[in-house]
């Protein structure tokens, strides 16, 4: 037998969070945002099961879009960070890559690159993040000078929103108005939202949103939303009890005795650790055990983690074991650890992930 740890890819879930998408997208289309492979759930599967339906997707870098094409996706594919260097112009051409141009750097090399195969360019406001993006006031002047090269097929508008995931909705409305303001009498389709600005703000959707987090069945929200019961976690993180032992109040438990039982206590062992991308989650996380939730006990180690069993009745080695699914929502989980979903799904290593393309089919 192999070790259990397992990640098993739902498909037919991440169909059905995709359809959610478009739908909330009204006459807009919808770019699947499949960059950190897919947030760790595999990018070309992933891309391959939507290449039918999909819009376009959307991924950080060139070597993440020349990874799509080579697999065969055809679909319109969108590089969020534009490119490094002029080098990476003559592969955005030939492969037919749409690109984002956020600095004025990225405007002056494209200038001095003339392109047989003309290429679309996504020119991005810096509408209050301040992270990437033109600041507002050059806005007009760099979408000019692209206007200008016969290499540019299309200009689109594109901004991004930074607090879209909040239940205050006054710097998101702040930044759309930063944004129509300055794109004003501009001709392009626009695109704004991200997961939460789709679902959560009407007035973002625009031409075209890139929906990413809530594609892999997780709301993008801190605070519970009815969005939860509509999303379908793709992602399950699967594994078994491998050890059950019982041990006398007052043991401490795994490294540097974090936990130390006040009772008699049956403690079982998983094989997950933070190397398969489990996270330091404290004492009390829940973790599913034959389907029932037992808490966390002790400091998760490298490939192992301990949970306190006293509460069920009939628990064996070889239990079946859920980290995160259905069930036990990831943002649950991330909540628990301090962190967000999406680094939750991003961290997972080593654990083999299986593709199940409708719920009775499994391919490995
Ligand atoms: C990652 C990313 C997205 C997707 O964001 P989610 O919160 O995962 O929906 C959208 N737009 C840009 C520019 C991004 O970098």
């Amino acid at each position: 037998m192999s070790r259990p740890a397992r990640a098993v890819i739902h498909l037919d879930a991440l169909k059905h969070n995709y359809r959610l998408a478009k739908s909330l997208s009204g006459k807009g289309k919808a770019l699947a945002v499949v960059k950190a492979d897919a947030y760790g759930h595999g990018a070309i599967p992933c891309a391959r099961s939507l290449s039918e339906e999909a819009d376009g997707f959307a991924v950080a870098c060139i070597e993440e879009a020349l990874e799509l094409r080579a697999a065969g996706i055809s679909n319109r594919l969108l590089i969020l960070e534009g490119f490094f260097d002029q080098s990476e112009l003559i592969d955005v051409a030939s492969e037919s890559l749409d690109i984002v141009v956020h600095n004025p750097e990225q405007i002056k090399q494209l200038e001095q690159t003339p392109l047989e195969k003309p290429i679309r360019v996504w020119l991005k406001m810096d509408s209050g993040m301040h992270r990437v993006g033109i600041l507002p006031g050059h806005y007009r002047e760099a979408w000019t000078r692209l206007e200008q090269l016969p290499w540019v097929s299309e200009i689109l508008l594109m901004t991004h929103l930074s607090c879209a995931d909040q239940t205050d909705t006054g710097y998101t409305r702040q930044q759309l108005e930063v944004f129509e303001q300055h794109t004003l009498g501009l001709p392009g389709e626009r695109s704004i939202a991200n997961s939460a600005g789709l679902i959560h703000c009407a007035s973002a959707r625009a031409d075209w949103s890139r929906p990413g987090l809530m594609l892999y069945g997780a709301s993008p929200f801190d605070h519970c939303h009815d969005i939860e019961a509509r999303l379908r976690p793709v992602m399950a993180l699967h594994s078994a009890i491998i050890n059950i032992k019982e041990v006398p109040a007052g043991s401490p438990v795994g490294y540097a005795g974090t936990a130390v039982t006040n009772k008699t206590t049956r403690l079982g062992v998983i094989a997950m650790g933070y190397a398969d991308g489990y996270p330091l989650a404290p004492n009390g996380t829940p973790v599913l055990v034959n389907g029932q939730s037992v808490p966390l006990t002790g400091r998760v180690s490298m490939d192992m983690l301990t949970v306190d069993l006293s509460e069920m009745a009939d628990v064996k080695v070889g239990d079946p074991v859920l980290l995160w699914g259905k069930d036990l929502p990831v943002v649950e989980v991330a909540r628990y650890a301090g962190t967000i979903p999406y680094q939750l799904f991003c961290n997972i290593n080593r654990v083999p992930l299986s593709y199940q393309h409708s719920a009775s089919k499994e391919v490995v």
